[in-house]
């Protein structure tokens, strides 16, 4: 085998939750169970009308006059014009904006812009200083983990909890009283709504980053936000500060296959990720931007986003809360609040085992979940609460989530009268 520089040692490895997701597809190819339950799926849920809105979409495109300069042809690196103008004019006109089009950037998905900006505004400078990448909240999106050439450049803050005890409910918050962002910090990350734990920071929080923050560039991943898809369940608005970069993807709008990112910000940071995307890819492919440039000019994609898409993910958290309320038995358990996204965080506090052993044992129960520790990158704090948490999908039907949830609340059962 050829010998890996550094990098390549760097982003060879499976990082994070891409590491139990391989345990897990092992486990479903392992022929144990045909029927386990598996509450692991990143993946959205093909929602019917949702597909048709791509179908149409696609439909007008094959019979426009533009197919041939969408797919035989190169375009700007910044992306399909048409795609750009229908994004700032939607966002002008419902957030009350002056966009231009040196304000946005269509990346190959926004896990891609993530890894620009972490590797342009992250890491070493010309002279050796370490330019961090500041995670205001942890536990974040497990991806953060991978972003950066110098996994030392991302470091993350412990949050304050705040915890109703009696009703089992509880809620991250940043802890402005630790978060530090000074001239060693590169840029700050953080997801809002948050895959994994459904927290949506508030407006007021937002804007006190984005102050702490300066000069510094705030990336806020919208991948779960308003307008498209549309997954809060609790009301936000984008914050556009002169310092944030707004990234949006329409992954969870039904359209993950296709890879469309959009990154939204200040024109000089913009500039600098759009070299950078040059350098690696030329452009994002102009299929999948040319049917989101129809399905947002028209209002479809944000309506479908807050008829259909929310209700359905809001309609399967509802099955876990009332189902965890009814058979949970008499230990600390706490459901992070359902503020957006399209999972469950549920934390067992004082479990006696840790979360690696707490799935293991799940699925002789036949369920899959996803062990919580993955989700902290960056922190190097060493916190019982890391062991105690899980995500869990709301992608299966809400018939299977009510039975996974009823063996997972009878494990809990055994595994606390174990001590
Ligand atoms: N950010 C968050 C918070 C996510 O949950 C995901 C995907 O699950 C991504 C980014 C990456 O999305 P994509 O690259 O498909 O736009």
């Amino acid at each position: 085998a050829p010998t890996l520089t550094q990098f390549g040692q760097q982003m060879s490895h499976l990082t994070g939750v891409r590491a139990i997701m391989k345990d897990i597809i092992e486990t479903l190819q392992s022929g144990q169970s045909a029927d386990f339950i598996n509450l692991s799926a990143g993946n959205p849920v093909i929602i019917p009308e949702v597909e048709q809105l791509w179908r149409d979409c696609t439909a007008e495109l094959l019979a426009s006059d533009d197919y041939g300069e969408v797919v035989c042809r190169y375009g700007s690196s910044r992306g399909y014009e048409p795609l750009i103008e229908a994004i700032t004019a939607d966002f002008n006109r419902r957030y009350d904006l002056t966009l231009k089009p040196e304000n946005i950037l269509i990346t190959p998905g926004s896990q891609s812009l993530y890894f620009l900006a972490a590797n342009a505004f992250g890491g070493y400078t010309t002279d050796q200083r370490l330019k961090e990448i500041i995670l205001p909240l942890s536990p974040d999106y497990t991806g953060y983990g991978g972003v950066s050439l110098y996994p030392e450049a991302v470091r993350a803050y412990r949050p304050t909890l705040e915890v109703d005890e009696a009703a089992h409910r509880f809620k991250y918050r940043p802890d402005f009283s630790q978060l530090k962002i000074t001239e060693q910090t590169g840029f700050v990350l953080f997801s809002r709504p948050c895959n994994p734990t459904g927290n949506v920071v508030s407006d007021d929080e937002v804007r006190r980053i984005a102050e702490l923050a300066d000069d510094v560039p705030v990336f806020i991943d919208s991948a779960y936000a308003p307008p498209f898809p549309a997954l809060n369940f609790t009301e936000m608005t984008p914050v556009l500060a002169p310092n944030v970069v707004h990234g949006i993807s329409l992954s969870k709008a039904g359209l993950p296959g296709e890879r469309v990112g959009i990154a939204m910000g200040d024109a000089a940071t913009i500039r600098v990720l759009e070299s950078f995307q040059t350098n690696l890819c030329i452009h994002s492919s102009r299929y999948g931007q040319a049917i989101a440039a129809r399905a947002i000019a028209s209002g479809a994609l944000a309506e479908l986003s807050q008829t259909v898409i929310r209700a359905h993910y809001q309609e399967k958290f509802a099955v876990i809360e009332t189902t965890l309320d009814a058979t949970m038995p008499d230990v600390p358990w706490y459901l992070h609040r359902a503020e957006g996204s399209i999972f469950a965080w549920l934390w067992l506090q004082d479990l006696p085992v840790d979360d690696q052993v707490f799935y293991q044992s799940l699925k002789q129960y036949g369920v899959i979940i996803v062990p919580g520790s993955p989700f902290f990158p960056g922190l190097r704090d060493d916190w019982d609460h890391k062991h105690q948490c899980f995500r869990i999908s709301l992608t299966d039907t809400a018939e299977r989530i009510a039975i996974a949830i009823r063996r997972l609340a009878q494990l809990t059962q055994e595994i606390y009268s174990r001590g």
